[in-house]
């Protein structure tokens, strides 16, 4: 069985996420005590908080680095950025190591492109929305994903920081949420991405008669599919 790494701490709410879905998964398909084979590196994310914040990616992309040249001595076989945001940085983790990187921009893309949407809606934090890091590596799949309004990415980016990250989950920020779903939805959307991994944990398909691309979700399978692939040209 292939070692999963994770980058993960960001937000560890988030990570908690991944790390119960793919041990449910793995015990979904193997059955009795397996779980599965994963090496977690949490970092702080405070101070990453920070450096978004200020906009200093390069100190932050040095961590990032770090953390997956660490995870690649421990023998991992694969590795996950478990943040749509640190992705601006999914290059200073592949230029560090030569260990396979599931970028989630591309498998969450590789989800919408099975899927009827072609216009989901991009619910992330401000930097995932409005940078062009995320939205243009969805494009080059053929993918292209409206944003919410100013006002509404506000909210949005607030409730993941102040909310989502520090493990309170709100009605009134579902509800808003849910709003901002509606509006996009008159205005064509016929998607939406939780494109940030905390966004699970306010809102899911049952919440919506569009198709919901839960990044978290889409991540964790992708890397369990990379396993079994790995599993079957071993055998
Ligand atoms: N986990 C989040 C994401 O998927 C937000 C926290 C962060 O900025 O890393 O984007």
């Amino acid at each position: 069985m292939s070692t999963i790494g994770l980058i993960g701490g960001m937000s560890w709410e988030s990570t908690a996420v991944y790390y119960r879905l793919l041990n449910e998964r793995v015990r979904a398909l193997r059955g009795g005590l397996h779980s599965a084979d994963v090496l977690l590196h949490s970092l702080d994310f405070a101070p990453i908080a920070e450096m978004q914040a200020s906009g200093d990616w390069a100190t932050a992309g040095h961590l990032l680095a770090d953390s997956a040249i660490r995870l690649e001595r421990a023998g991992v076989n694969c590795i996950l950025l478990c943040t749509n945001t640190m992705h601006k940085l999914a290059d200073r983790i592949t230029a560090a190591t030569r260990v396979p990187f599931l970028h989630l921009a591309d498998v969450t893309a590789t989800a919408i492109r099975k899927s009827p949407s072609r216009r989901p809606l991009l619910l992330a934090t401000r930097f995932t929305m409005e940078q062009a890091f995320y939205r243009e590596r969805l494009a080059a799949f053929g993918v292209e994903a409206m944003v919410p309004d100013a006002e509404q990415r506000d909210d949005v980016h607030r409730i993941i920081y102040e909310e989502l990250c520090r493990g309170r989950i709100e009605p009134a920020s579902k509800a808003r949420y849910l709003d901002i779903v509606a509006a996009a939805v008159r205005q064509g959307a016929d998607g939406v991405i939780l494109g940030c991994t905390e966004i699970t944990l306010l809102v899911s398909q049952a919440d919506f008669d569009i198709p919901v691309f839960d990044t978290t979700a889409l991540h964790v399978e992708a890397a369990l599919n990379f396993g079994l692939e790995a599993a079957s040209q071993a055998a």
